[in-house]
């Protein structure tokens, strides 16, 4: 039952041909029975017309009959006339009257309805009541004609005829009509209906069902119309539009299948990538872990080592000692008989401290001519022994370029827990200790607390720093830093120099560490930094426009003065801070990472951006690096300095260029000598290079010249311009 009502839904109410046929039939039968209606309208005019014409015939031919039966008085003779009139359909009645009115003769129809109920009614019916009557009645034409003989008036012939027989035919004939006006109409709409459910309804339905398969998903199946009206061509269309959206979703699928493979295969890249990184890491971190000129553990050993001896002796409460070692004039060594002579030497040197040493006691190498011995479980008096059997040990004569050589050593001793409680404090307190035994000629010599901060010399030194920074004694050397797929000049490092007016020229290594002690190195940096600023605007104002790299000590990360003293000199300059970078040593990043992760987020809200210095000595984590807001590595210039010579220092160097760059850092490395090492580096894929090949550090003054010039060519041999400054 649903069903068919739905179809009937479908079909008539909810469809297009429904409208449309009823509108046509509408429309249709309107015009149908409007023009019967009209039709009736004018065929009851003409018959009107037909019947006064009739009558008037009649009454004309009456008026010129009977003047001579009035006359004459010939009574029947105007009967007969009225018989006659008789036969007349329509004539109701028919009256001859004298011009007085009396009745001469009448005729009335008592077939006629109106007369047979009048008759009915009436008992005796008066013929001019009867008359007067039936001219009220109207369906009746009363006509009257005035009978004339010779201009002299005889009478008044008066007929009525009955318009009602052709009326009634006629509204029969319109309601005829108006049947076949329906029929035809219902006609008409079945067959508008059937044309229209074929040629119209049928594709239009098609077209409906081919969107509703759309919807559904199916983009295959093509609607077919055969026709070649608009429908036809809106079929086509249709087909087409459907090929165009099949197709967008086929790309669409194959543009996701693709999306979704780069995604996996840009995961398998981060997997790789990781791995390479763990492994580069790794690799670091075992070449880190031995040095490679005398096979002993490395700085980075050693400190490790101290540090689980740390956890150990404060667990068992027990004592360890630090000895350091340096050689004496290993330097002058190194000059006059080369590298490879002072590389044999420490060789060595570790194999004879090696064989006295028992297998619990730790032989490292700190770099250069330093060694370090942990003895644990010894006190200071013990260390005494080892240290005089060291230099016993050294005595014998060694034996390069088959030529005898004595040297000494220099030692000093530090001892947990009396000396140091932290890596760092127990090394230097062991590194002041071998220093004084080298002063003072010492076989060796125990950390003496009072020895280290208060000498005279460092007491005095210290204060004639503060004046030399009041009274302008120090300056800023400047050292270029090359790109070296350009050439060009990107930058330069600010070298700070102390000229003393009595003592001479005091290398930067020797004061700086001095003002860090004594916390000099705020108005330290505070006059470099100022000093830079100022320069860098001397070059904006001559066009030359370069990066200043700033070396920060770990001391000014720590004090709460140093960012507003910066922001507020940043302020003071029309220099853009990014002009600015900040380089800080691998090391004093290492002693407390933590700590320099959030100062260095701090500084970097004022844009200021970091490198590391000394990179290699350190020993710093990839995960740590990663967390440093810093974008630039400076390679310490032992590697570079050595890598020419030394496939493990290449190596290092290889390995800290790659990590770098898949951290996205970029690489400087410092200490390049000569051209063989820039071709290294190039090939290794280096950026910027700096070192004594390309220029020493100079005066501004000095400089300048070569900044104004931009790039770096090393025939023009700008290198090495002034030989004598450091
Ligand atoms: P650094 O930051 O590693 O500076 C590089 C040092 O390497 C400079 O020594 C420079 O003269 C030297 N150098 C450059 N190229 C070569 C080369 O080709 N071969 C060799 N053998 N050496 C080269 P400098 O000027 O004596 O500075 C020593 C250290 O003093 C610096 O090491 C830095 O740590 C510190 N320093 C210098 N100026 C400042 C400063 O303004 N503030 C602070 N906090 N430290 C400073
Ligand atoms: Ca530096
Ligand atoms: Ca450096």
């Amino acid at each position: 039952m649903s069903e068919r009502s739905n179809i009937i839904d479908l079909l008539w109410h909810n469809s297009l041909v429904g409208k449309f046929v009823t509108l046509a039939m509408v429309v249709a039968f309107l015009i149908m029975g409007t023009n019967a209606f009209i039709n009736y309208q004018s065929q009851k005019d003409t018959s009107l017309a037909n019947i006064i014409s009739q009558s008037e015939m009649l009454g004309s031919f009456i008026v010129s009959i009977t003047p001579e039966a009035i006359l004459s008085y010939d009574y029947d003779a105007l009967d007969n006339y009225m018989e006659e009139i008789n036969k007349g359909e329509d004539i109701v009645y028919a009256i001859i009257l004298t011009p007085e009115g009396r009745p001469l003769t009448s005729y009335v129809d008592r077939r006629n309805s109106f007369i047979v109920e009048k008759m009915r009614n009436t008992k005796k019916l008066k013929l001019e009541k009867l008359i007067d009557d039936l001219n009220k009645n109207k369906f009746i034409i009363q006509q009257s004609f005035p009978i004339f003989f010779q201009n002299n008036l005889l009478g008044d012939f008066k007929v009525g005829i009955s318009k009602s027989r052709i009326e009634k035919d006629l509204k029969n004939k319109l309601i005829n009509q108006i049947i076949v006006s329906l029929i035809l109409t219902v006609l008409l709409g079945i067959g508008i209906f059937i044309v229209f459910r074929l040629y119209t309804m049928k594709p239009i339905l098609q077209l409906i069902q081919g969107a509703q398969r759309i919807a559904g998903g199916t983009l295959d199946k093509k609607v077919k119309i055969k026709s070649n009206d608009e429908l036809g061509r809106l079929g086509e269309v249709f087909n087409q539009m459907m090929d165009k959206l099949r197709t967008s979703i086929e790309d669409k699928d194959e543009a996701l299948v693709t999306v979704k493979e780069l995604n996996l295969y840009l995961e398998e890249r981060v997997i790789d990538r990781t791995k390479e990184l763990k492994g580069v890491n790794e690799q670091l971190e075992k070449l880190a872990m031995n040095d490679s000129l005398t096979g002993l553990p490395n700085r980075f050993c050693i400190q490790n080592r101290l540090n689980n001896l740390f956890i150990e002796a404060k667990r068992d409460n027990s004592v360890f000692t630090v000895v350091m070692m340096d050689l004496d004039r290993f330097k002058d060594i190194n000059d006059t008989l080369g590298h490879d002579c002072g590389d044999q030497l420490l060789i060595e040197v570790g194999l004879r401290l090696k064989d006295i040493l028992r297998p619990s006691d730790f032989l490292g190498r700190l770099g250069g001519d330093e060694f370090a011995i942990l003895l644990t479980e010894t006190d200071e008096n013990n260390a005494k022994t080892v240290a005089q059997k060291i230099q016993s040990a050294l005595e014998p004569s060694f034996y390069l370029s088959e030529m005898a050589f004595s040297i000494a050593a220099s030692i000093g001793i530090a001892t947990y827990p009396q000396h140091g409680s932290t890596t760092s404090t127990i090394l230097k307190s062991a590194d002041v200790a071998m220093y004084y035994a080298k002063q003072n000629k010492l076989e060796y010599c125990i950390y003496n607390p009072g020895a280290d901060r208060n000498t005279p010399d460092r007491l005095s030194l210290m204060g004639e720093l503060r004046q030399a920074i009041h009274e302008d004694q120090l300056e800023l050397f400047y050292q270029p830093e090359v790109d070296l797929s350009s050439r060009r000049i990107i930058g330069v490092e600010a070298l700070v120099r102390w000229n003393h007016p009595e003592r001479g020229f005091i290398p930067p290594d020797d004061f700086i560490p001095m003002a860090e002690q004594s916390g000099l190195i705020r108005p330290l940096t505070y006059w470099v930094l100022n000093s830079a600023i100022r320069q860098r605007e001397k070059w904006h104002d001559m066009g030359i426009d370069i990066l200043i790299s700033i070396n920060i000590s770990m001391h000014n990360l720590n004090d709460t003065e140093f960012a507003p003293q910066l922001e507020m000199l940043l302020q003071n300059t029309d220099v853009p801070v990014e002009y600015f970078e900040f380089e800080v040593t691998e090391s004093s990043i290492m002693d407390n990472p933590d700590h320099v992760v959030e100062v260095m987020d701090k500084l970097n809200t004022l844009n200021v951006s970091f490198a590391v210095d000394d990179f290699g000595t350190g020993y710093s984590s990839l995960s740590l690096l990663k967390k440093l807001p810093v974008h630039k590595l400076k390679i310490d210039k032992s590697f570079i300095m050595e890598m020419e010579t030394d496939s493990d220092d290449e190596a290092i160097v290889h390995s800290v260029i790659d990590m770098a760059h898949i951290l996205g850092l970029n690489v400087i490395a410092e200490g390049v000598e000569n051209e063989k090492v820039i071709q290294l580096l190039t090939s290794l894929g280096c950026d910027l290079v700096q070192g004594y090949h390309i220029s020493r550090p100079l005066p501004a003054k000095l400089i300048t010249p070569m900044l104004e010039h931009g790039s770096w060519d090393a025939d023009n041999g700008h290198s090495g311009a002034v030989h004598n400054l450091r």
